[in-house]
Formats: structure tokens, C-alpha cells, sequence
């Protein structure tokens, strides 16, 4: 048996349940993941990714020399180098100055606006923090953005319109103290495994009823009190339907609604269209069904509504996230402990690189970049002369690239996201990525986005760096390095400063503060400022985390929000209309393709297509429903074409009841079969975020030579 020099606690780098590691390393390797039991968040419990993905930091394809690439790229005829004989090994000092003196040379000729950056929900928060200063202090440009574009942009912008705060308003594990939850949009035992355990054990040791809204047979049905099985993107008929049964039978919380609430009249009046039986023509849902669901939430003592991105990945997805909001307030099931409003937060620190403004509309602590006081606060603490500050709202990551043009965004910097897998309409991001003058990439591997890079600058993985994540419940953890950084490769947060300080001396700017000792110095900063994190410092943290908002150091933390009032006042409801799908179905393109995750891999594989998991889900299939595969003559295991009006991909099938008949579903980690090829590009008009739930599709029957790879299967088949 080996025995390790040492054990690191830390924090998981995938999704955002933010599960406690601690790393057990000998001679600087991890060689084995365990967890403790005492862990609030996961109880000594860890899914595969989080034991067996730690892997990729030693992959041999990860890069740890800073790259320039050999062939000079220009604007229009930017091409994708994966191979390393593409690109010249360089010194840091080389790589960092040639960043320095392109992106000066950018702003100085084009303009603020010419610049933009995403920021990554993977980093840590002092990562993200000090980018987005980088750009605001430096700059002088909104045109920030992460990933939270593309998956909670529609429950934010709901929940910001409704309350005044975004992030979940309970804690995940607190679904113990639920007598009914719903599940809406959320694979939940894909995507955050340890709290679908928490949900069935809620179910089989407390009796709770579990509510699942889904379109597939997603797991948790097995577990189900009720399954409303809607067709994607009728959230708002389904959701409405019950808050007109709530208001009709009167299982209304008056107090709450009076006391609390603000434009019940107008709300209850557009309700009237909202029938169960008007819901189950347009959804599909036994118009029975809704009704006792209905009935179901609102008698609850405390119940709960956990969603995920089904819910706001639509062109209409702030409306499907409002729906969900109003049943809490007519119903008074917010604002104590059991019950509340809960968006599954993706990726480990989503919540996080939110918090610290890594968005074109907010400052860290979600401060509005329009108002005169908050900017005004930032250019004291970030030493800049008053009006310094742009106060003009910046680009969303779907509009930086859609601005990539002569004229528009010219040099863009990516930290660790790959919009070459994650953006809708892939064809069209190509183009758009192509035409951009100046492209840096910081990562650990050279991804589908980075290839289009012209410099490469080698950052650690969370096992190499310091720092905090937040996770979904608004927990703020420590991140620890087992061991020193592979290679020449620098945590996220030393090469932004050494970079800044080169961008600083060249613009003759007054110096912000970048020589930070550590990282802790850096979060001590954005929390003089932004109250939710005042009271949190390293040693507060050290052991379990602490739940914001922790206003100052003796504070214990706030795992229920809202007891008394709402930050905006009173909660606001908002009169929705039912909004269709942008592309339904027709005779060319028959079927609705959803897209998602698979328990072993995450996001666009830039981590889990270089490690082991890989080889437990090795290729990407496309789940079709029977009675739809025996029309078409496909079989299990066939290769099929799946095209829309956007792109085709070729992958096997799945032949399943798990999916609902006219929906196909592809996940979307997997390069040769990229399912953002096929998926609309359509924007929520207000959040931004793109229609990744539901696009048309047809499917035909292909051959074994056209499949990427036809030696990969996938083996596994528990469910
Ligand atoms: S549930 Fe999420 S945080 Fe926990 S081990 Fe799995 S991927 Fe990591």
C-alpha cells in the first residue's frame, strides 16, 4: 500500500455541488481522491468525477511552456494548430510581452471597445477577479463575461427582476428538511451527483415527495412522487397551470402574498389563459397531473424547487425561470429553512466568477457597472482618476463573438473556456473566431478554442494553485496546490498580474495594486467592497467554508436567505405569457433535440476527454425514442446522422424510453460529434442566453466509415 507524503484538502474542480478532496500525493503525484466524512457538503460521498478525474493534470498532452504560434495569424484566415510543431516553445518574458504590446497596440488604435475577455468559471475567484480588474482598471472595457451566459443567464436575470438576488436561496442539503420538491430541468444524478443522493435519500428515509417536470425519464423518476413529462420549452404553460390551480382552489399564502409581494392583481389576471387543460394541449402533460402537483407543492409544510438548465437555456428562459418564482410566492414556500428557490449552479465556481464580476453588467458583488457610486467605489479601491471607469454596459460572450469584425471586438482573451465547444451554432462561432485580429488563450490544454490562438499561455490546474471556489449553496471554500506547478506552467492569478503590470507600465496608467503576496490578498480586496464576502479570510475558511453573505468577521454565515425581506423590497411578481420555441418541429426537421451532460465527462471535455473517464464514455451517442427508431430503421448502435438548418453530426444511437418520443437527446462534450453544431443560436432577449434546449432536427440512418471514431463504445448501462 502506498503511503502518501501528504494529504491536501481541497476542493472539487467539476461541478458545483464543490465537494471536499483531499488529495493523498506521493513524490508531487496525487495517486488516490478521498473525501471527509465530516464534509457538510458531501459527507465523505464523491461521484467518478471527483474521485477518478484528477488525472488530466499529468496528461501528456497538457502544455507547460508558454507557445507563440510559428505562422503569424491574421484577421479572416485564422486557422486551428492542435499539433505543438505548430507553434515556437518561448520564454514567458517573450509570450507575456508580445500579449502586452498587441493588446496596447489594440486599444490605443480601436478603442475600449475593440477588447474583450472571458473570464472562467473554473478559476478560482482571485483568478477571475483580477482579469475582470485587468480589463475595467486597464482597459477601460465592460466586455466581460464567463459561461454563466450560457447556462443560468435566464434564472439570474428572473431571479434579479423578481428578488434582487441571484444565487440559490437555500442550501442543496438542506432538501432534508423538504416534506415536497420539485425537480425541474435537471439531470440531477448526471450533473450534481451528490445532491441527487441527498434528494432520493430525502425521499426513502423522510417520506418527501419528489415533483420531476422533465422531458426524458431522467433517473430520479424512479424516485418520483409525480413525473410531468412536458415537451421542451413549455415550462411556462406547465408552471403557470399550477399557480392558476394554487389561485383557483385557494391555496394561496395570503399573508405571505400581502405582506411580502408586490402586483398579485395583475399577476392573477394573467392566469386566467393558463388552464391545466390549455397546458396539457401545448405540453403534453395530463392536465390531471398538473393539478396535483399543484396541489402537492402548495399544501406542503415546506417544499422546495431545485432547477437546472432546462429551464434557462431557452430563447425564453427568464419567463420559464419567473414561472418557477411564482409559485414560491404565492405559495410562501421561501424564506425559511426546507423550503426555496434553487438554481443548480453548473460548474464549480460559476457562482464565484459571478460574484467577482466576471459579467459586462456588474462589478464584483453584482454591483451595476451604470451607477455613479458603484463605479465610483471601484476607482477609489482600484486607484483610478473619478469617471475613469466605463459606466457603458459591456458585450455578453454570445455578442463578443457575434462583434468579431473590422470594426467591432479585434483581440480577445479566453481564460480556460472553450467557446469552440460551448457556444450554439458552432459553424457560425468558427467564422466569428476566424475573423478575429489578436486571440490569447490561457489554459492547461491546447482545446478546440486555443488552437485558434496566436499566443498559448500555460496556466495550473486547480491540484497546482491556491485560492477559493464558491459552490452552489454560496459556500466559499479553499482550493490548495498538492504540489508544485508542472513544467514552466503559473496559477491563473500570477500571470494575470505579471501581465497587467506590463499592459500598466505601456499605457503610463497609475498603478492599481497588482503585486500581490498571495491570493488571499486578493480576495481580501474585492471583499473590502463587495459586504456578502467582508467576514471571509482564509483562516475562517480553512476547515469547512462559510455560506455568504458573511458581512463582517465574527459573522457565521447565511444558509437561508431572504427570512425577513427581499433585497429589491417586496418580491415582484411579473404577468409571463407563453412564448414558443424559436424552430418547431416540421416536415424537413421532425424532431426537438435537447442537449446535456453525462456523468463522466463535463462541458466541452477540455478535462475529462484527457483522463481516464474518457475511456468509461468514450463516444458520443444520441438517445432516440423506440417507436421513433423503428420508423426510421435504426437500431441500438447504428450510426445515424442528426442534421439541423445550422450543422450535422455523425454518432451511434441510443435506442431508449429514457427519452420522449419526437425529443433526441446528444450531450455535448464531444468534439467529433459536437452537439452545439446542431443547436440554435436564438437569444433570450433580455439574458442573453442561447436555445441550447430545443432546436429542430431530422435523423437518418448513416454508415460505420462516416462515425469519427467507430472503435469507441460505450460500455456502461446502469440506467
Ligand atoms: S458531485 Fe460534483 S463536486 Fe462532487 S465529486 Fe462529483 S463532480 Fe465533484
Amino acid at each position: 500500500m502506498i503511503k502518501p507524503d501528504r494529504v491536501v484538502t481541497s476542493t472539487c474542480p467539476y461541478c458545483g455541488v464543490g465537494c471536499t478532496l483531499e488529495l493523498h500525493v506521493k513524490d508531487d503525484y496525487i495517486f488516490k481522491v478521498t473525501s471527509p466524512f465530516d464534509s457538510p457538503v458531501n459527507h465523505g460521498n464523491l461521484c467518478v468525477k471527483g474521485r477518478f478525474g484528477y488525472d488530466y493534470v499529468y496528461h501528456p498532452r497538457r502544455v507547460t511552456t508558454p507557445l507563440i504560434r510559428k505562422i503569424p495569424q491574421k484577421a479572416g484566415e485564422r486557422t486551428q494548430a492542435f499539433d505543438l510543431s505548430e507553434w515556437r516553445e518561448v520564454t514567458w518574458e517573450e509570450a507575456l510581452n508580445y500579449v502586452a504590446d498587441k493588446l496596447v497596440e489594440i486599444y490605443q488604435r480601436d478603442g475600449s471597445d475593440a477588447l474583450a475577455v472571458y473570464c472562467c468559471a473554473k478559476a478560482t475567484n482571485e483568478d477571475n477577479y483580477l482579469l475582470q480588474k485587468m480589463y475595467r482598471a486597464l482597459f477601460r472595457t465592460n466586455n466581460v463575461d464567463h459561461c454563466t451566459r450560457l447556462c443560468h443567464a435566464g434564472s439570474v436575470v428572473a431571479l434579479q427582476q423578481a428578488i434582487g438576488s441571484s444565487a440559490m436561496s437555500n442550501t442543496a442539503s438542506q432538501v432534508m428538511l423538504n416534506d415536497v420538491f420539485i425537480v425541474t430541468g435537471s439531470n440531477t444524478t448526471e450533473n450534481h451527483p451528490i445532491i441527487a443522493l441527498q434528494m432520493k435519500d430525502a425521499v426513502r428515509q423522510n417520506g418527501a415527495k419528489m415533483i420531476v417536470v422533465d422531458p426524458r425519464r431522467i433517473e430520479l423518476v424512479d424516485f418520483a412522487e409525480l413525473w410531468l413529462q412536458l415537451k421542451p420549452g413549455t415550462n411556462v404553460p406547465v408552471f403557470s397551470a399550477m399557480a392558476h390551480v394554487i389561485v383557483k382552489e385557494n391555496l394561496i399564502n395570503h399573508k405571505f402574498i400581502a405582506e411580502r409581494t408586490e402586483g398579485f392583481t395583475d399577476f392573477i389576471e394573467s392566469l386566467e389563459k393558463f388552464t391545466p387543460e390549455y397546458a396539457e394541449e401545448v405540453s403534453g402533460v395530463p392536465a390531471e397531473d398538473i393539478r396535483k402537483a399543484a396541489r402537492l407543492y402548495a399544501n406542503a409544510r415546506n417544499a422546495a424547487i431545485y432547477w437546472g438548465m432546462g429551464i434557462s437555456q431557452l430563447s425564453h428562459g427568464t419567463a420559464s425561470a419567473l414561472a418557477l418564482i411564482h409559485l414560491a410566492f404565492l405559495t410562501g414556500h421561501i424564506g425559511r429553512e426546507g423550503t426555496g428557490l434553487n438554481p443548480l449552479r453548473g460548474q464549480n465556481n460559476v457562482q464565484g466568477a459571478s460574484d467577482m464580476g466576471a459579467m459586462p453588467f456588474h462589478y464584483p458583488g453584482y454591483m451595476r457597472v451604470d451607477n455613479e457610486q458603484n463605479a465610483a467605489q471601484w476607482e477609489k479601491t482600484w486607484n483610478i482618476e473619478s469617471g475613469g471607469l466605463s459606466r457603458k454596459l459591456g458585450l455578453t460572450t454570445t455578442e463578443i463573438l457575434s462583434h468579431a469584425h473590422a470594426g467591432g471586438v479585434r483581440a480577445l482573451f479566453i481564460m480556460g473556456e472553450n467557446p469552440m465547444m460551448s457556444e450554439p451554432n458552432l459553424n457560425a462561432t468558427r467564422e466569428h473566431m476566424q475573423q478575429l485580429e489578436f486571440l490569447v488563450s490561457q489554459d492547461i490544454f491546447i482545446n478546440e478554442s486555443g488552437a485558434f490562438a496566436d499566443v498559448f499561455l500555460p496556466a495550473t490546474p486547480f491540484a497546482e494553485k491556491d485560492g477559493t471556489f464558491s459552490n452552489t449553496d454560496r459556500r466559499v471554500q479553499r482550493v490548495r496546490a498538492a504540489h508544485p506547478p508542472r513544467g514552466e506552467a503559473r496559477p491563473d492569478w500570477q500571470i494575470v498580474c505579471d501581465l497587467a503590470q506590463r499592459i500598466e507600465s505601456r499605457l503610463g496608467r497609475a498603478t492599481a495594486k497588482w503585486d500581490y503576496a498571495s491570493p488571499e490578498e486578493v480576495l481580501r480586496e474585492m471583499a473590502s467592497v463587495n459586504s456578502d464576502y467582508a467576514g471571509i479570510t482564509y483562516d475562517r475558511i480553512d476547515k469547512v467554508g462559510l455560506i455568504y453573505p458573511v458581512p463582517d468577521l465574527n459573522h457565521p454565515g447565511t444558509p437561508t436567505l431572504f427570512t425577513d425581506s427581499f433585497p429589491r423590497g417586496r418580491g415582484k411578481f411579473i404577468p409571463l405569457d407563453y412564448v414558443h420555441i424559436m424552430e418547431e418541429p416540421d416536415d424537413e426537421y421532425p424532431f426537438i433535440l435537447t442537449t446535456g451532460r453525462v456523468l463522466e465527462h463535463w462541458h466541452g471535455g477540455t478535462m475529462t476527454r484527457n483522463s481516464v473517464l474518457d475511456e468509461a464514455y468514450p463516444e458520443a451517442r444520441v438517445d432516440i425514442h423506440p417507436a421513433d427508431a423503428e420508423i426510421h430503421g435504426i437500431r441500438n448502435g447504428d450510426p445515424v446522422k442528426v442534421q439541423s438548418r445550422r450543422g450535422e453530426v455523425v454518432l451511434r444511437a441510443t435506442v431508449t424510453e429514457k427519452t420522449s418520443v419526437g425529443v433526441v437527446f446528444i450531450p455535448f462534450h464531444f468534439a467529433e460529434a459536437a452537439a452545439n453544431l446542431l443547436t440554435n443560436d436564438a437569444l433570450d432577449p433580455q439574458a442573453k442566453i442561447p436555445e441550447f434546449k430545443a432546436c429542430a432536427v431530422q435523423v437518418f440512418p448513416a454508415r460505420e466509415k462516416d462515425l469519427a471514431n467507430p472503435e469507441a463504445v460505450v460500455s456502461r448501462g446502469r440506467y
